[in-house]
């Protein structure tokens, strides 16, 4: 926030220049300085970095465009020919460097999304990944801490999987895996919280601003769905459980934080598996 503001504020006092130096020019010299309007391309790199779309980048080329010949008509009631045609040429030549370089600037921001998904999200299933769930604990924990509010950890694990991939192979498990997301998804998609696979057949569901009750009534119902909903493969029903872990935050390094919900996670595979375990 701070640094959009710093950003919005050059932006502003770059367009204040501007208009200055103009007014100064014209007042000084009496001459005309259509080319000062070249330093505008300034302000409009700056927005077109911030706001990376063809919207933005033309839409800040007719604003400037537009203050341009605001300024410039508003200090000569009557321009010559010459002036005028000097005033297009100038605008020609900036448009054409603004689209060139909001052009390379919106191509190097989709790259960077493109780089920034594949780093984060988890090819298999469209999850994100355990890199995505570092930096979300990163940012929730500092918040969590300030604001006193708790913080639900689970990690769930789908039962005997690798009986799944023994019987209808490994395909089959990716399969289940995308299913057993995809249920991880819907339930988790209207809460403020988010879901990541941590790896293999295992996934952990972050939800803050939630108390250990309620977090066990997502699990529970995360778990129940597992069970109950059909996954059909080639025509076979194929029918598998999760176990879960949950925890609640209290103090501790990530780690441990984790550490809590595997160790919740161990207690209900041992329990027998298809329930739930907490670690408090
Ligand atoms: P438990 O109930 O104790 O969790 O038993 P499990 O069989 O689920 O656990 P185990 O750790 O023994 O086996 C996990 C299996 O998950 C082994 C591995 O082949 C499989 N697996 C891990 N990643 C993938 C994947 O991306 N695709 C598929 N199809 N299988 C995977
Ligand atoms: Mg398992
Ligand atoms: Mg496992």
């Amino acid at each position: 926030m701070k640094r959009k503001c710093f950003k919005y504020s050059l932006i502003f006092l770059f367009t204040a220049v501007l208009i200055f130096i103009d007014t100064i020019l014209s007042e000084e010299a009496s001459g005309h300085y259509p080319f000062i309007w070249s330093l505008a391309l300034i302000p409009i790199i700056y927005i077109i970095n911030m706001y990376p779309k063809w919207k933005v980048t033309i839409g800040a080329g007719v604003i400037y465009s537009l203050l341009k010949y605001t300024t410039e008509f508003s200090q000569k009631i009557k321009p010559d020919n010459s002036e005028i045609n000097a005033l297009i040429l100038g605008s020609l030549i900036n448009w054409s460097i603004a689209l060139t370089v909001g052009y390379f600037i919106i191509k190097s921001h989709k790259l960077y999304l493109k780089v920034e998904e594949l780093t984060i999200i988890d090819s298999l299933t469209g999850a994100y990944n355990r890199r995505y769930l570092e930096l979300f604990m990163e940012r929730t924990i500092p918040i969590s801490k300030r604001t006193n509010s708790s913080l639900v950890f689970m990690i769930l694990d789908i039962d005997h999987f690798k009986k799944v991939n023994d019987n209808y192979g490994h395909q089959c498990g990716d399969q289940a895996l995308k299913h057993t997301s995809s249920i991880i998804d819907n339930h988790v998609r209207n809460s403020a919280g988010v879901f990541v696979r941590l790896g293999g057949e295992e996934f952990a569901v972050i939800l803050p601003n939630t108390d250990l009750a309620e977090g066990l009534i997502i699990a529970e119902r995360i778990r129940e769905a597992v069970e109950k909903t059909e996954f059909i493969y080639k025509n076979e029903r194929i029918h598998f459980t999760i176990s879960i872990g949950v925890s609640i935050y209290n103090e501790e390094t990530v780690e441990e934080f984790i550490e809590k919900s595997d160790n919740a996670l161990y207690k209900a595979k041992e329990n027998g598996r298809n329930q739930i375990a907490i670690i408090n």
